[in-house]
């Protein structure tokens, strides 16, 4: 499974109810942290879910509102006594600002490694046997990227399929729990897929901010369980200034999720402008049912099928 939270769901600059906008997902024990603007460390904090198992965070872009608050986010991952290493992901670039950031956070008990991704395409790294992340350029004026996580799911045991194979009883089991690894038994290799019947249907969490719709975000997105996507404002009148800061309305984020065949919307970053987001719910459901006004710390848990 894969569980996600809003951390915030502000754009611009925090307000007193709002924090900026960031999503925390957790998948085999593991915390990746997507975009870290000022305060996001405090709302973090209200949603429990803990700083020391933060393994890796992922920068949409470097707009102040989306990696300012990661000095003081890193301090506190050190008070947590994190050794092991932590994977910052971004745009190009991300190694000159973390360090430079880092000038106010030195001496952290841990390593950070940097990964930059290709500028203009897209870019997909193994962060476990079974897990993807992926980022997208997307269209905002300065690099910027959309991410995707994917959990693969394996096939059913299929003991019919094991016994066709020749797969001795002895090592069923270990197949059957191992990830693509061969097994060798009495001079002979196994593989899990001797005892697999075919990949089944897994789950895919989509975070997407700051961008105007592009055409191929959709693809990026099809068939997301879960797309957590920008909308700065929700009354279509704005949508000449949305345009124009390189942002979306809740209409274009909504027809985006129509359009990848999304399970459900959750819009985020909202103009400090509009301070009830929840009164254009009816703008994004009109053109997409699924559709939800992002609050802060919600969260869900995105569950395999039956
Ligand atoms: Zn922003
Ligand atoms: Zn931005």
């Amino acid at each position: 499974m894969i569980e996600a939270a809003l951390a915030g769901t502000g754009g611009m600059m925090p307000l007193p109810n709002r924090f900026l906008s960031s999503m925390l997902a957790r998948v085999n024990g593991s915390l990746i942290l997507f975009d870290c603007g000022e305060g996001t460390q405090v709302t973090l904090k209200l949603l429990g879910w803990g700083f020391k198992e933060i393994d890796a965070v992922c920068f949409t872009h470097f707009h102040a509102d989306h990696i300012s608050g990661l000095p003081g986010l890193l301090l506190t991952i050190g008070n947590a006594n994190r050794e092991q290493p932590l994977t910052m992901y971004g745009p190009p670039g991300l190694a000159h600002i973390v360090k430079s950031l880092c000038c106010i956070a030195p001496d952290l008990p841990f390593p950070i490694d940097c990964v930059e991704w290709a500028a203009r395409r897209e870019n997909s790294i193994g962060l476990a046997d079974d897990l993807t992340l992926s980022a997208f350029p997307v269209d905002h004026g300065p690099p910027c990227f959309a991410y995707s996580l994917n959990l693969k799911r394996r096939g059913k045991f299929d003991p019919e399929r094991a016994k066709a194979a020749n797969v001795p009883l002895k090592i069923w089991s270990a197949l059957q729990k191992q990830n693509d690894a061969d097994i060798v038994y009495n001079n002979e290799r196994f593989t899990s897929d001797m005892v697999l019947g075919p990949a089944r249907k897994g789950l895919k969490l989509v975070f997407c901010t700051d961008t105007r719709p592009v055409s191929s975000l959709a693809g990026f997105a099809d068939g997301a369980d879960l797309l957590v996507c920008e909308g700065l404002y929700g009354d279509e009148e704005k949508w000449e200034k949305a345009a124009s800061h390189m942002h979306m309305t809740f209409r274009e984020a909504a027809e985006i999720a129509r359009e990848a065949g999304a399970g459900e919307l959750w819009l985020t970053h909202f103009s400090p402008a509009m301070p009830n987001p929840q009164d254009y719910a009816e703008a994004a459901r009109a053109v997409f049912p699924r559709a939800v006004v992002g609050r802060d710390r919600m969260h869900k848990t995105l569950k395999f099928e039956e």
